[in-house]
């Protein structure tokens, strides 16, 4: 069995990984690869956020989990590593649903939070720099023996061939006409000193995090629904580092080295689902929000399912 699969960002090579692993030929067309891809941009902290439905996503996100763990451990050149994370919040609530099937969870005393915050919570998750986890993924793929070949596409339809695997991010929007698709504009600076720990403040309107890595910490962010603006805004950085102050009041501002953008492929609900339609069998495997690594591992198993359950052999 042969499959095309359509996109090489996180989502894409995770699949093709998945699918050379169970033995099917696995061939890649993109209009776009590392490092120019949404992916790339991905801060990126193991962390449901930003994606719908959590009846399946908490699922898909905590055997991502535990397989990025695996990675981190049987290849420690993939750029994954376990960092600890608070999250603020200004009101009181129960813990997500994740929360228990994570290695560390715990409520934070009053005394760990800052001022501006009533409540919060610290977890222990895989971070991933993306700069070596893409390459380190396009690699994977080729020493399995599948193959990444530069295409774009206007339509699905003009996909020549009959076993597709779409992930294609925000790209669905226009290959596959779904208007619900929409960007969730971020941008990101980079900084060069280290938090020891992540800050986090995850709700959409206030949305500020702080993410130690090992190569420079990751401030954010913005969540702008509908805006295809990928050049960086001023106001948007100034808006980002006086939030992250609020979080961690030793952020040094002179330690800024970069800045980034990138456009989540946002919807209500994330399109994970076969169709058969002219001939071809289609899985489509886009709008994960900002959530496309914390899913990858858990949406190509799904994938992988699909593919048993409809796909002829
Ligand atoms: C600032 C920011 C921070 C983020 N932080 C995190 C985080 O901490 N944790 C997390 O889990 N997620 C995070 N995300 C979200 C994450 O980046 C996305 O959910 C994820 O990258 C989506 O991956 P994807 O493979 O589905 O799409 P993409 O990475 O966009 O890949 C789509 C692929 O399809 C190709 N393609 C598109 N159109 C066509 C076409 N017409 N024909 C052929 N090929 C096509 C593209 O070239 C590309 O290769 C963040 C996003 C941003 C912007």
């Amino acid at each position: 069995m042969e499959c095309t699969i359509l996109g090489a960002g996180v989502s894409g090579l995770s699949c093709a990984i998945e699918l050379l692993k169970s033995k099917i030929d696995v061939k890649i067309l993109s209009k776009g690869r590392s490092p120019n891809t949404v992916s790339d941009i991905a801060a990126a902290v193991w962390y449901p956020f930003l994606v719908e439905p959590v009846v399946k996503t908490d699922k898909w996100s905590v055997e991502t989990y535990y397989e990025l763990i695996k990675l981190m451990n049987d290849f420690p050149e993939s750029g994954i590593s376990m960092r600890k994370g608070r999250e603020y919040l200004r009101d009181k609530r129960e813990p997500p649903g994740w929360s228990e099937d994570i290695k560390h969870f715990r409520i934070l005393e009053i005394g760990e939070i800052p001022d501006e915050y009533i409540f919060g919570w610290e977890f222990e998750v895989p971070v991933i720099e993306m700069q070596k986890y893409m390459p380190w993924l396009e690699s994977r793929v080729f020493s399995l023996g599948g193959t990444i070949e530069e295409m774009s596409f206007d339509r699905i339809d003009d996909v020549e061939e009959n076993m597709i695997i779409n992930c294609t991010g925000l790209g669905a929007r226009e290959i596959c006409n779904d208007l619900e698709l929409v960007p969730v504009r971020g941008q990101v600076l980079y900084l060069d000193q280290d938090p020891i720990i992540g800050h986090f403040d995850q709700q959409k309107e206030t949305l500020a995090y702080t993410i130690p890595r090992s190569d420079v910490t990751v401030l954010g962010g913005t969540a702008q629904m509908d805006d295809y603006t990928e050049i960086p805004r001023e106001e948007d950085s100034e808006e980002i580092l006086r939030k992250c102050e609020l979080m961690w009041p030793d952020l040094d501002r002179e330690k800024i080295i970069g800045i980034g953008v990138g456009l989540r492929p946002s919807r209500n609900e994330l399109r994970l689902e076969y169709e058969h339609v002219n001939d071809k069998h289609i899985i489509h495997n886009y709008g994960h929000g900002g959530a496309g690594v914390t899913l990858s591992w858990g949406c190509a198993t799904e994938v992988m399912r699909l593919i048993r359950m409809h796909m002829p052999s």
